[in-house]
């Protein structure tokens, strides 16, 4: 456990309670922060309080987005009682009201989880210049720690695959339970400034940890068993639909893991092609996020990308579709309005259309520049497991060639590798999809 965490700021460790500023992993079970926490509690013989910051802006997160944590949140504030640990959640300014709310409760250590997204990474530096407290983080999102697992910006999953796979017999680990805190908590009666509340989109899935829970074992009865052979086929229902959960941190990518390493049905392969997303490509988002301080701009892409766009930048487009056309699904594209409908009905998009997706945006807009500031914008807009490093690695990987290799030449896209309309008719049938989409609407009411 102690592998997994690392000191962000050093003090004399002496205090009323033990903090775990819970942020990116919104979980009970399996979550080696919240356990991290709780050895430090019991070794000092404290209370355990749990605190949550909420930022009421926070990158293009929407209301509903608030709506899904706060339900999520909600879940988790009851089951932390059961183990004796209170749950306070503290909104508005980081500096005005969260950061004096720690030092009233008096900490003698702060543990938090593991982000690498530039405004977490602000308020753990905010707090670690303002509050005398040792501040610790823990990665409770990655298998290996992403410090641990290499040291610098990796080239493409070829290069960190390896490294990870070397680690993985050390930390992909069955995970102790939390134990009831025997140190009750005798201080202020835990608050909660909820956001407010705002209606989910009509086939959002449910928030929180019991139905992350239930989604993995629906994924473990069926899904997982197509996985090898179906899982670019966005009518086959063979992906596993936990990245909204895994985003918000109410399921454990390690328990997942090691659930699905040890099952004794799912075959070779499988459990190898899941895996492979899973840990490689889920880790290695967030070792680029990490290391690369333009993850979501052009400035972050592979020079022989810059190069090849730069060189197509003045190539004719037949199509042109600024964000609120986008936004509106009014292309001349059916399948690409039918992805963009689904995403506003469901919050999510099957992994291949995502590709497809962000790549007709680099076709069809004035810049490469231009193409993924509005890819992002949309994505963490309306995605619900938007505003994540998979999704800032996805979008410079399908506009950008972040990760990949160049393909033949192409004008407007260069090396970029292409996808299009017919690609995907090969692979799936189309008019079904538009056709599933249509329906999402009809019964949307
Ligand atoms: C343009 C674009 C935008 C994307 N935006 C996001 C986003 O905002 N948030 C997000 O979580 N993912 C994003 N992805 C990555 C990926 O498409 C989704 O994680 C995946 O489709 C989610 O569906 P699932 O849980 O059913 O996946 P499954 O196929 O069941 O995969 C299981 C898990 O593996 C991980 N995973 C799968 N594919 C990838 C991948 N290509 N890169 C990294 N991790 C992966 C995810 O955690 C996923 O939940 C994006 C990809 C592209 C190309």
């Amino acid at each position: 456990m102690t592998q997994r965490a690392r000191y962000l700021s050093h003090h004399p460790e002496r205090g009323d309670c033990i903090v775990y500023w819970m942020s990116r992993d919104q979980r009970v079970h399996d979550n080696w922060a919240l356990l991290y926490a709780q050895h430090k509690a019991l070794e000092k013989h404290l209370p355990l309080v749990v605190v949550f910051y909420l930022t009421p802006h926070f990158l293009g997160a929407q209301p509903w987005h608030f709506t899904f944590m706060r339900e999520g949140l909600q879940e988790l504030e009851k089951l932390l009682a059961t183990y004796h640990i209170p749950f306070f959640l503290i909104s508005g300014s980081l500096e005005e009201d969260f950061l004096p709310f720690l030092v009233r409760i008096n900490p003698a250590i702060i543990i938090t989880d593991f982000d690498p997204l530039r405004i977490k990474q602000q308020w753990k530096h905010s707090l670690a210049h303002r509050i005398p407290k040792s501040l610790i983080e823990v990665d409770t999102h990655n298998i290996v720690p992403c410090w641990i697992a290499s040291d610098h910006q990796e080239v493409a999953a070829r290069t960190l695959r390896p490294k990870l796979h070397r680690l993985l017999p050390l930390f992909l680990t069955d995970i102790p339970p939390l134990e009831k805190h025997p140190y009750p908590w005798q201080g202020v009666s835990p608050f909660h400034q909820w956001p407010p509340s705002a209606s989910l989109p009509p086939f959002c899935p449910p928030p929180g940890e019991t139905a992350a829970w239930k989604a993995f074992r629906q994924f473990l009865d069926q899904g997982i068993h197509r996985y090898a052979t179906d899982r670019n086929n966005p009518l086959a229902e063979a992906t596993s639909h936990l990245s909204c959960y895994f985003h918000f941190g109410n399921l454990s990518p390690q328990r997942v893991a090691y659930e699905i390493s040890h099952h004794p049905t799912i075959s070779e392969p499988n459990t190898s092609a899941f895996l492979e997303e899973l840990i490689v490509r889920r880790e290695l988002s967030d070792n680029f996020v990490f290391y690369q301080k333009h993850y979501d701009s052009w400035e972050g892409i592979p020079s022989w990308a810059k190069k090849t766009l730069d060189h197509h930048r003045d190539d004719p487009r037949e199509f042109l579709y600024d964000k609120d056309a986008l936004e509106a699904a009014k292309t001349h594209d059916p399948l690409w309005n039918a992805c963009q409908k689904t995403l506003r009905f469901t919050g999510y998009l099957h992994g291949y259309l995502r590709m497809y997706w962000a790549k007709k945006i680099l076709e069809w807009s004035p810049s490469p520049e231009e193409a993924i500031t509005v890819a992002i914008s949309l994505n963490d807009r309306y995605f619900l497991d938007g505003r994540d490093p998979n999704g800032y690695v996805g979008v410079l990987w399908s506009i950008g060639g972040l990760h990949d290799r160049p393909f033949s030449e192409r004008p407007i896209i260069g090396q970029i590798r292409p996808m299009t309309f017919s690609g995907c008719a090969r692979k799936f049938s189309v008019s079904s999809y538009i056709q599933w989409a249509e329906n999402l609407y009809t019964f949307s009411g």
